[in-house]
């Protein structure tokens, strides 16, 4: 393993210069030991380049640039300079948007969005919806995401305030709100862009530095993103962005005496066992981990409404989505109508293939890994005597080749089927009929994870009562996974703790000092 850039075609035929090492105080570095990850094409199987990985000795020199630069130039700067570089960030991420989406659609199978509104993200919101089609796409599009990310959080980098308590007299008491040091941010391979841009924004935007270790499986983007946070005149140790495996780069990260907070995005398993090797320090921990999200849909919805924003909701980005809403419950009374109009948009919608075509909504699943995990839940399913809708096997594409499963809708779900209370991660969805509010409410708890749940319902009073009753971080009315940079987000129960995005993404990067001052009291 020796190169530390190579020039890749991707199959849009675009050219780019990738960088493959690891990037340490602003510079790239092969890795210590010479040990290379292979990484590859999810549509094809084929092999796209091999990217240096860390061990935990790339790990402790990453660990002090970033130390380096949080005592020292990252300090020091002026909060409206640290706001600039954000945004010049984002006009860098902006500028680059067809190459990252390139990286993204080749590595992760994500399907690429060719439009103008990737360079306009001020449409954003007047493009954001999930029921024009193509516009979804747009929308949901990582790199998108992205640049509002960091506009965002450059906005908040000189609005983070502390207050003063004055109790009596004698006494003024005031409180800071201080970066927290070196974060060692872990991300996974769904939205390898988005998912460290929502991290390293507001880490950065509150003055901390990072350690991110990428995901093995698709590191390509953020390595990218790397070039583009040095030209954008970050300086050296800001940013650290590693590749390497979970075992041996993500566990010397958590257990890291020298890193003073873990933000992390995986699966629970993974939670956890973070948690464990960062209580060795009792470093501060934001988990964002799984779901296994419900929709419920009551009688009186907009039926047509929820079959699309349902299909969306679990099918998009190949049901890799935390938060996808992977359980439907509809009342009795609209069940079979739900069932049938939502097999007819799977097959209206859902068009497999690969992530380059422009008529495609459904890429490969990232790895085979996750392929075979998601056919052998399938094959679960049927073992466990749910009606198999449509779906259920993997698709045949034209190549033979890659990690296609079929978009599967499994009914007449119970709750005690293993399809029914453990994540799958693909475009798998169970549907369930319901006889009352109650009901639906029981069964839309019952499961460990608690981080998003919609609710389909003209009726407003009912939709707000039952929304006090779910135990889940995020609720939709009338819509599912239309989350919002300003609006936090995060778990309940099982699905993690901390929130990410809005005020709360800020204050989570943040700690408070409280400093008195005695005026007069005399001992
Ligand atoms: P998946 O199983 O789908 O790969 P994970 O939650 O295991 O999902 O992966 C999310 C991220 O966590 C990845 O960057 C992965 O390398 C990392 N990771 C995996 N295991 C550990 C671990 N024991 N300690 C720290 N990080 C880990
Ligand atoms: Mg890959």
């Amino acid at each position: 393993m020796s190169d530390l850039h190579v020039y890749l075609i991707a199959p849009n035929s675009l050219k780019f210069k990738q960088p493959l090492g690891l990037f340490i105080d602003n510079e790239w570095r092969p890795s210590s030991k010479g040990a290379g990850i292979l990484t590859i094409n999810p549509a094809n199987e084929e092999e796209i380049c091999t990217v240096h990985a860390a061990d935990t000795k790339d790990v402790d020199m990453a660990v002090e640039a970033a130390r380096r630069a949080f005592n020292g130039k990252w300090r020091a700067l002026d909060t409206s300079v640290r706001g600039e570089l954000l945004y010049k960030l984002a006009s860098l991420v902006e500028q680059h948007a067809d190459v990252l989406a390139t990286i993204d659609a080749w590595d992760n199978g994500t399907r690429l969005f060719h439009s103008a509104r990737f360079l306009s993200p001020s449409n954003l919101h007047s493009d954001y919806s999930f029921v024009t089609g193509k516009t979804f796409h747009a929308a949901r599009d990582e790199v998108l995401g992205a640049i509002t990310l960091l506009r965002y959080y450059a906005g908040w980098s000189d609005k983070i305030h502390g207050k003063v308590i004055d109790p009596n007299p004698d006494k003024l008491a005031y409180v800071m709100r201080e970066p927290i040091g070196v974060c060692g941010a872990i991300i996974p391979w769904n939205f390898p862009l988005v998912n460290m841009v929502i991290k390293v924004a507001p880490a950065l935007a509150a003055g901390n530095t990072l350690v991110v270790k990428v995901a093995e499986q698709t590191p390509l983007s953020a390595l990218y993103f790397a070039n583009l946070v040095k030209e954008a005149g970050i300086p050296a140790g800001v940013v650290n962005v590693l590749n390497g495996t979970g075992r041996e780069v993500g566990s010397a990260i958590a257990a890291h005496a020298d890193i003073d907070m873990i933000t992390f995005t995986g699966s629970t398993p993974t939670g956890k066992q973070i948690m464990k090797s960062a209580a060795s320090t009792l470093k501060r921990v934001t988990l964002e981990t799984g779901g296994k999200s419900p929709m419920m849909v009551f009688p009186d919805a907009d039926i047509e409404q929820a079959v699309r924003w349902g299909h969306r909701g679990i099918m998009s980005n190949q049901g890799q989505v935390c938060s996808a809403t992977s359980r439907i419950f509809v009342h009795a009374d609209i069940y079979e109508t739900f069932v049938n109009q939502f097999k007819t948009e799977v097959e209206k919608i859902s068009k497999v293939g690969d992530p380059f075509h422009s008529d495609t909504f459904q890429g490969p699943q990232v790895t085979r890994d996750q392929f075979d995990r998601v056919l052998s839940y399938m094959e679960t399913g049927k073992r466990e005597g749910a009606r198999l809708v449509c779906g259920g096997k993997a698709y045949k594409n034209v190549g033979g080749k890659g990690f296609y499963v079929a978009p599967t809708v499994f009914a007449d779900v119970t709750d005690s089927m293993t399809i029914v209370q453990d994540e799958v991660f693909g475009p798998f969805v169970v549907i369930a009929p319901f006889r009352d509010e109650a009901e639906a409410i029981e069964r839309a708890n019952s499961t460990v994870f608690g981080l998003g749940a919609s609710i389909f319902t003209k009726d407003i009073s009912r939709a707000l009562k039952v929304s006090k009753r779910i135990q889940s971080g995020t609720i939709w009315i009338n819509s599912s996974n239309d989350d919002d940079v300003r609006v936090p987000f995060g778990g309940y129960k099982q699905s993690g703790f901390g929130r990410e995005m809005g005020e709360e993404g800020i204050e989570a990067f943040t700690i408070t000092k409280s400093i008195h001052v005695n005026l007069n009291a005399r001992l």
